[in-house]
């Protein structure tokens, strides 16, 4: 596959160009607003042409677009790059709005085109046992998730992340937004209400968030508690599921590495649970959607999982602002879905 890349991103340089490459996939240029820093970031990445105009690039020969800029820049080019035949992989937030979202999902679909978000953490082999245990009933009754996703942010992402709310600063949207969506695939049930309470603990000046604990009511009864934050520096990542024949722990389940130990406990016994192959994150999402592209698969997050999980994490933002517990609904009033 041949992809062109819209935004000159950090996500792109240290993660998915390598991964792309590595399962056999060619990028044929990148677009930044500045044709200074987008040559710059070309050469530093092998890539063969840089260019500021979104139209150019999509005239280049290629068969997929990866949307990595800044978020409230999401939706205007998924739309732009699937009216012109493009399939679309786009970075989480898949929008602003449920609205944005929603409508790129929309043009995808009358454009034939494959669309999918890249909330990498389904990809993860860790996460993929925790929802085949899960499906399968090996833990009974679901009744608990607790999620710890509170992480120090490293320098170099200190800019938009935590200062531009135009640009979508804050860590529900850049984390709450991947454990939403994590909760719904190693569950398989829907979130329905959000209840959070957010802070800025080192970063943000008390306008953007940088630390979030949320309280998640899923469809079939059982809640979930998140925490997430730019300003723990010395914590792992976990994600526990607690279900009436079974409790599951796994350490460093939330990183982009294919890190992590899965231990199942019953009966006050822990056994360690193989979660098979530990691929690279980006390359089985990259593998899942060239399957997709083909006919022969899905995307591990399509768009719709995008729109699903977004809706989440403005249901956590609106609880924040408005102290009090918002039904994801509220954010779905008016939309397709
Ligand atoms: P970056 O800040 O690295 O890049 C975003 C945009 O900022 C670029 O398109 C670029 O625009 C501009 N930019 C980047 N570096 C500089 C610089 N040194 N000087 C001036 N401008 C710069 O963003 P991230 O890679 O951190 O995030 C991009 C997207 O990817 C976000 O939507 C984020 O939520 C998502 N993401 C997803 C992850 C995942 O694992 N799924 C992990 C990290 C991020 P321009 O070239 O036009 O100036």
């Amino acid at each position: 596959m041949r992809w062109a890349l819209v935004g000159a991103s950090d996500i792109a340089a240290t993660r998915v160009i390598p991964a792309m490459r590595a399962v056999g996939h060619d990028v044929v240029g990148v677009l930044s607003s500045s044709a200074e820093r987008g040559a710059a970031y070309a050469a530093e990445n092998g890539i063969p042409r840089a260019t500021s105009s979104l139209d150019d690039l999509l005239a280049w020969e290629c068969d997929a677009v990866y949307v990595s800029t800044t978020n409230q820049l999401h939706a205007g080019q998924a739309i732009a790059s699937a009216a012109r035949g493009k399939h679309v992989l786009c970075e989480k937030p898949l929008a602003m709005t449920v609205e944005d979202a929603q409508a790129i999902v929309t043009m995808c679909a009358q454009n034939g085109v494959v669309l999918a978000t890249n909330h990498h953490l389904r990809s993860s082999a860790v996460n993929r046992k925790a929802r085949e245990l899960v499906l399968a009933g090996e833990l009974g009754d679901l009744r608990a998730v607790r999620m710890h996703h509170a992480v120090s942010l490293p320098e170099r992402l200190r800019g938009w992340r935590i200062q531009d709310k135009a640009a979508g600063a804050g860590v529900i949207l850049d984390i709450t937004v991947h454990d939403a969506d994590t909760l719904r695939y190693v569950t398989g049930r829907e979130v329905e209400q959000v209840t959070a309470v957010s802070t800025s603990q080192e970063f943000g000046d008390g306008d953007v968030e940088d630390t979030a604990f949320c309280v998640m009511l899923l469809d079939n009864g059982a809640a979930a508690l998140t925490h997430e934050s730019f300003a723990v520096p010395h914590a792992y990542t976990a994600l526990e599921i607690h279900g009436s024949a079974g409790s599951l722990y796994i350490r460093d389940a939330l990183t982009q590495d294919p890190d992590g130990e899965v231990i199942l406990r019953r009966d006050g016994v822990d056994h360690v649970v193989d979660p098979g192959s530990r691929d690279d994150l980006y390359q089985v999402t990259l593998r899942a959607f060239e399957a997709a592209v083909r006919g022969t698969g899905v995307p591990l997050c399509t768009g719709e999982d995008g729109v699903a999980s977004l809706a989440i994490a403005l249901a956590a933002l609106r609880s924040s602002q408005e102290r009090r517990p918002v039904a994801v609904s509220e954010l779905l009033e008016g939309t397709d879905r």
